[in-house]
């Protein structure tokens, strides 16, 4: 019988540790913390989004698109959410394609992995960090741990990538592998806050802990790269939110490449606030002050930020306006632009980008191409996708594929 050791036991550890013993294997996970699945239990606020049913490649942060396309053409989103539905789980669809469990809890999917790890009589060893992993000249691996030594045929690396290391994750498990000699691409903090430049932040005390519905694009290198619409967080040090997160992606992206990251806002998204818009406010009667001029528009604490941004005093009247002032309203409303000096820390972030090289991998086996018996899946690899339950189908997904591939293999001795 094979042995397979699966090495972290997160959502794509579970899923690998499940098809490996579905596929004939005695399997052990090993985790480091005093239970698996903890980051999984946080997934969606709690309510685990598990997959969408608008799966595209192109939106993955990968250096393989073409191995993405294989694993998801093996397992779309109708085969993860197959795999939780036997599992008594059926999906619920929320914004038009997010599929979460039905009872919108991520500890009933948590729950459902155990019960089925138990059932095929999985191994599960806690409290065993790994130290060190090598492969023996037979071709079986050794796989160190603070407990003891592990010994298998087969081995699953899932240990994660380096997002909220208080979960256990702290991106020494990529390192861990990269050490056999695979390819690591850099990581780095993805679906976060992003941080402003420095000479920004009187704005933000000002206006932090606003939240508005804004229209927000990412120009990289002056020229405009992804848009977003949705409820954006006015932070102390930036900007956050979910439309801000899935701009994180491209924003970390261009940063990691010395590239010049601006965020241009419009808190005025579903107002048309032309020029015209503009000069007519400033003689209705209401507007008595700047101050009153921006009242209704968006919240105090923001716009009297803006007006400072602008350079314009609260008291002055707006019919004494000149027209570059009233230009200079305009675009603090409509056309805002921040320059993005960074991304937030990894304990603010929901994943990390980066990890080991899609290009080491069989991309029908997700095995590693120049170290036979050693396999990948979930966030430890190279592959990062936007909010909305792309993150944990990549992990359902390649965890199923990798367990079933180390449990099929044949055994080279
Ligand atoms: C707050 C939050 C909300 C999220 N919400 C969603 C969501 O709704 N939808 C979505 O798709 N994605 C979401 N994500 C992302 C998702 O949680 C991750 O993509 C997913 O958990 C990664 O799974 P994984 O199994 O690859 O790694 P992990 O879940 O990180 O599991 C890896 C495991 O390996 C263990 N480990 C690490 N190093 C060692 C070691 N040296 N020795 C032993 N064990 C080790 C860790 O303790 C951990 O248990 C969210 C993330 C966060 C932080």
């Amino acid at each position: 019988m094979m042995n397979v050791l699966v090495l972290g036991g997160g959502p794509a550890g579970m899923a690998a540790a499940i098809a490996a013993a579905r596929g004939g294997a005695a399997v052990t996970l090993l985790e480091r913390n005093d239970r698996i699945g903890k980051k999984l239990l946080l997934t969606g606020n709690g309510k685990c989004n598990f997959t969408n049913l608008d799966l595209r490649t192109e939106r993955y942060d990968c250096d393989a698109p073409a191995l993405i396309e294989e694993v998801l053409e093996q397992f779309p989103p109708e085969a993860v959410m197959r795999f939780l539905e036997e599992l008594g789980i059926p999906p619920l669809t929320r914004h038009g394609t997010w599929i979460y469990p039905h009872a919108e809890q991520a500890a009933a999917v948590l729950n459902a992995l155990r019960t089925e790890l138990e059932q095929l009589g999985v191994k599960i060893v806690t409290d065993a960090r790994i130290l060190g992993i090598r492969q023996n000249q037979k071709g079986g691996f050794a796989v160190k741990t603070e407990k003891a030594e592990f010994r298998a045929d087969r081995v699953v690396a899932a240990l994660g990538g380096a997002a909220l290391p208080r979960t256990g994750s702290d991106g020494s498990g990529a390192e861990l592998v990269a050490r056999l000699g695979l390819k690591l691409q850099p990581l780095r903090p993805a679906l976060c806050p992003l941080r402003s430049a420095e000479r920004e932040n009187t704005f933000f005390r000002a206006s932090q802990g606003v939240r508005v519905p804004a229209a927000l694009s990412l120009w990289v290198d002056g020229k405009k790269v992804a848009e977003e619409n949705g409820e954006l967080q006015l932070t102390k040090e930036g900007f956050s939110g979910i439309s801000v997160f899935q701009l994180s992606l491209p924003a970390g992206r261009a940063l990691q490449h010395k590239q010049r990251a601006e965020l241009m806002l419009n808190f005025l998204p579903d107002l048309k606030a032309d020029l015209t818009f503009f000069a007519k406010r400033s003689v209705q009667p209401f507007a008595t002050t700047l101050e009153a001029y921006g009242n209704g528009l968006v919240p105090k604490n923001l716009w009297l930020a803006l007006l400072r941004r602008a350079g314009l005093s609260a008291g002055m009247s707006p019919t004494s306006l000149r027209k570059t002032e009233l230009a200079a309203i305009a675009e603090q409303l409509t056309a805002a632009r921040f320059p993005i000096q960074g991304l937030a820390a990894y304990d603010k972030a929901q994943v990390s980008a980066g990890g080991i090289s899609l290009r080491e991998l069989n991309p029908n086996t997700l095995g590693a191409k120049r170290m036979t018996g050693l396999y990948f899946a979930g966030e430890i690899l190279n592959v990062t996708g936007p909010c909305g339950g792309y993150n944990l189908h990549w992990c359902f997904a390649s965890g199923l594929l990798a367990g079933q591939s180390a449990a099929n293999d044949e055994v080279l001795r």
